[in-house]
């Protein structure tokens, strides 16, 4: 059965780049009815927090990328990792090195000044070295042939066994190196396909060597390649958000932000709406782009949209209360929360708009839309307000209603002889602050008749 799995560095946050990865895996698995595994590979322990083991299970649990086993983390391996070691070592597939730090640097330089690719020169492999005196252990590769990285989306990349050096893989602190680490989990784990991001290709064909000594076939590999900011360079910090967390608390949907991620570098004819059911029946990783793509916040924004509008409303109302929380705004003060979600939806593009442009619904505001006011308010629109305002005054609270609402302007613009909107946007200006909101009748329901009248008041002043 297939077996993929997401091995993320504990060194930061769950970064978009690594959630498309794990998707990736997610979806591969999925498809194939396979399992999906979780490994934090956190085995450098000055990088790693346990901060950051928090960000990406709390993104992974976000984004509903659900794993069967896992997490497992390399540091409790450790005693695993040096038993293939010693085997390897006790086999001449590994000798020990003792190197000083003096003598690589000076070969290093040679090499370098003889326009050669600094790689170890094998100094230490014949030599009898004490076990009990500092040294590290350098993996014995294979001096020649070539090593075939069969990628299901770069296709075959051959690899010269005279390039690779005698890797690393105990440091003398005793400490497993990753790419040692890394091909006994997968190993021992059982994975299938490896799908990964493309900075580590230069590690596979030194990985199937590994493999391969221990007595493995190597499994599947794909890489995929990274993604980019809008100005070409690998997507960074520096582009804005990367991380998923802050994607959720800028208001995004994770269905969303799964859509949009599952479209970076991969296409199914023009369809752009995907559900996580689909993704699982249509994607395939061999379809994936060789090339790198952009990520682009405009399109994340129209799926959003599209997910927002389509979305349960109770769900939202559930998810839209912490951003009103954080305008100060407690919706058990006005409209119910739903009702101004059905009339909102399909105009905000993250929940932290929608709770923006939902202000109005619950608490007056300070300042008009500077544009709005000016076009709808400064100039024309003292008359139409007064009759409104006049207007509304009269209707009982029980006439406070879609129907009444819209007559009443109606009205109103007859007998100014005026179109309605002449009426309504300026209405809409003074009640909003800006000119634009959902139906008139709609919006000034949500507004009720005293915040309405209070807020003509205000306009007019
Ligand atoms: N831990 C590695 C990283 O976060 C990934 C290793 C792998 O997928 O093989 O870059």
């Amino acid at each position: 059965t297939v077996r993929t799995r997401f091995a993320p560095s504990p060194t930061g946050y769950l970064h978009v780049g690594g959630a498309r990865t794990a998707l990736f895996c997610y979806l591969y698995a999925r498809k194939h009815g396979g399992q999906f595994v979780l490994r934090i590979e956190d085995t450098d322990l000055e990088r790693s927090t346990a901060e950051s083991v928090n960000a990406i299970l709390e993104g992974m649990t976000w984004l509903g990328l659900d794993y069967d086993e896992g997490p497992f983390y390399q540091t409790q391996r450790f005693d695993r990792y040096n038993a293939v070691i010693d085997d390897l070592l006790a086999r001449g597939l590994a000798y020990r090195c003792d190197c000083s730090k003096e003598r690589l640097e000076k070969l290093r330089v040679d090499q370098m000044a003889h326009k050669q690719k600094p790689r170890y020169d094998g100094h230490c492999c014949q030599r009898t070295i004490d076990p009990d005196a500092p040294h590290v252990i350098r993996f014995k590769n294979p001096p020649d042939g070539v090593v075939i990285v069969d990628d299901l989306i770069r296709g075959r990349v051959p690899f010269a066994n005279a390039e690779l050096d005698d890797l690393i893989i105990r440091r003398s602190d005793g400490a497993p190196t990753y790419n040692l680490s890394v091909v006994v989990d997968d190993a021992d784990m059982r994975i299938t396909h490896v799908i990964r991001g493309d900075d580590h290709l230069n590690n596979t064909p030194r990985q199937i060597n590994i493999l391969r000594a221990m007595g493995h076939e190597p499994p599947r590999y794909a890489h995929v390649p990274m993604i980019l900011g809008d100005d070409g360079a690998r997507l960074s910090k520096r582009h804005g958000a990367v991380s998923v967390i802050a994607y959720r608390d800028q208001g995004y949907l994770p269905e969303a932000l799964l859509n949009y991620l599952v479209r970076l570098g991969w296409s199914h004819g023009d369809q752009e709406v995907f559900s996580i059911e689909q993704m699982i029946e249509l994607f395939d990783i061999g379809d994936v782009n060789k090339a790198a793509s952009a990520f682009n916040t405009d399109k994340l924004d129209w799926l959003n949209q599209q997910y927002l509008q389509h979305a349960d409303p109770q769900r939202i109302d559930r998810l839209l209360r912490p951003h009103l929380g954080h305008l100060g705004i407690d919706p058990s003060t006005g409209p119910a929360l739903t009702a101004v979600i059905k009339a909102q939806a399909a105009r905000a593009k993250t929940l932290t708009e929608l709770a923006e442009i939902s202000a109005f619904c619950y608490r007056d505001f300070d300042e008009f839309d500077e544009a709005s006011a000016k076009k709808h308010l400064r100039l024309v629109a003292r008359e139409p307000l007064e009759q409104i305002r006049a207007a509304f005054e009269l209707l009982a609270n029980d006439d406070w209603t879609a129907e009444t609402l819209k007559h009443t302007v109606e009205r109103v613009a007859e007998t100014l002889q005026v179109n309605m909107g002449k009426v309504a946007q300026p209405l809409r200006v003074a009640v909003v602050g800006r000119a634009a909101s959902p139906g008139i009748d709609e919006t000034l329901l949500l507004v009720g008749k005293e915040a309405t009248l209070r807020r003509i008041d205000k306009a007019l002043a």
